[in-house]
């Protein structure tokens, strides 16, 4: 009689604690983390955007995102979701050289090796803890950090239509409890490719702005049918801003030195210079103080705000192109037209977008701009997880967070 009571009420305790464990697992928090690359600050306001506006309306939104130099896509993204510089995490530009590895480009299988990606990208962070990540393209998310990938990722292609975009998203969101991600990334390529082909204040960056703002609101209204609102907080930022180019700011690089001597890795506006023949001090001597809107400095002597000191693929020279100046040889000459970023993260033009919404945003709060560095922790906070190791000021996260 007292054993099938003592049984009756241990199935009674465990029930209790089964149904408490699948509530708590039903107020798990989701952030979907989104990048409108080369989205610069101020384009929110004269595009129709009124999906994004709602966001900000309903939650933080920030007078501009400071990328990381060089203000170029890989190295910025890669920041957003591991919080540390360039010079900490290692992808330390598009494209760069490492002496034991090799060369790396981002269209190549370089993205997929990882020994390219330092420190602990947010989806490693979730996985670890116990969550699941599913990442709709982010620089990274194809190698495996830590031994690591994301729950679901697929190769990177530019092709991949923007709505099938969201439909994947909605699709893995749309799963059961256990199987449902927590942390999710979206990204988009369609303002920046407009803002290099006809500049950042053409029509055509307006309209690109225009139709991602509805893909965003379509993706909100999928979660809202999910009836997944009251637990998703969205993310929205760009990796950097973009500057006007003009063929009167051209800076011709051999009209300074002869280009057999040296290796070009990054060509403008930041420009990532190796010897081929010739010491480093004979580069410096030839570049440096030459043009008035191109300063150069050895990698030790890289102004300290700039953060881009510490990484051995760091090369040796660095020039930097004053903003909307481009670099280039008199044979690579096209004409230089359109717009282009990589620029000091200071210069405005290179600010970007920072709105995030969701049940532990502040409501309706407009914040100074801020840099990239610190979203890590503060997606960690909204989702309850430790942080990693990383260069961001966790006390800056009760600017964004109601509680
Ligand atoms: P950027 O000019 O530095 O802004 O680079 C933008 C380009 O980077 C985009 O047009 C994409 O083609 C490319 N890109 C963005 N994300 C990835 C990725 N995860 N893997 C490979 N290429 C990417
Ligand atoms: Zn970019
Ligand atoms: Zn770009």
């Amino acid at each position: 009689m007292i054993g099938r009571m003592l049984r009756a009420l241990s199935l009674i305790a465990a029930t209790v604690l089964l149904l408490a464990g699948a509530a708590r697992q039903a107020e798990r928090p989701i952030l979907i983390l989104i990048s409108l690359d080369g989205w610069r600050w101020d384009y929110l306001d004269p595009a129709q955007t009124p999906h994004l506006h709602k966001l900000a309306a309903a939650g933080v939104r920030a007078e501009g995102l400071i990328p990381a130099f060089p203000s170029k896509t890989f190295p910025n993204h890669y920041t957003i979701v591991t919080g540390l510089s360039p010079e900490h995490h290692g992808i330390v530009s598009n494209t760069m050289v490492d002496r034991t590895i090799g060369r790396f480009t981002m269209s190549s299988a370089t993205a997929k090796d990882a020994r390219w990606w330092g420190g602990e990208p947010l989806w490693v962070t979730a996985i670890r803890q116990g969550r699941r990540a599913s990442v709709l393209f982010w620089p990274g998310s194809e190698a495996p950090i830590g031994g690591v990938r994301p729950n679901d990722w697929l190769p990177y292609s530019d092709a991949f239509p923007n709505t099938e975009r969201i439909d994947r998203m909605l699709t893995w969101l749309a799963r059961p409890e256990g199987e449902r991600p927590s942390f999710l990334t979206l990204y988009f390529n369609d303002v920046d490719s407009a803002g290099h082909s006809f500049g950042p204040d053409s029509a055509q960056v307006m309209a690109a702005a225009a139709r991602l703002d509805g893909l965003i609101g379509s993706l909100i209204a999928g979660v809202e049918k999910l009836g997944l609102a009251s637990r998703t907080h969205y993310v929205v930022v760009s990796d950097h801003g973009m500057s006007q180019l003009s063929s009167d700011r051209t800076i011709f690089l051999d009209d300074y030195i002869d280009l057999s001597t040296i290796e070009v890795v990054d060509w403008s506006p930041a420009l990532q210079i190796l010897p081929r023949s010739g010491s480093v001090e004979d580069i410096y001597r030839a570049l440096k103080s030459r043009h008035p809107s191109l300063a150069v400095y050895r990698r030790e002597e890289m102004p300290l705000h700039l953060r881009y000191r510490a990484h051995p693929r760091i090369p040796p020279i660095i020039g930097l192109a004053d903003d909307g100046w481009s670099i280039t040889s008199r044979a690579r000459s096209g004409g230089q037209r359109g717009g282009d970023h990589g620029y000091d993260p200071f210069y405005r033009s290179m600010h970007g977008l920072f709105v995030a919404s969701g049940p532990a945003f502040r409501r309706g709060a407009i914040v100074p701009a801020f840099e990239n560095i610190h979203i890590y922790d503060l997606m960690c906070r909204v989702l309850g997880l430790t942080p990693a190791r990383n260069d961001g000021d966790p006390a800056l996260a009760s600017r964004f967070l109601s509680r």
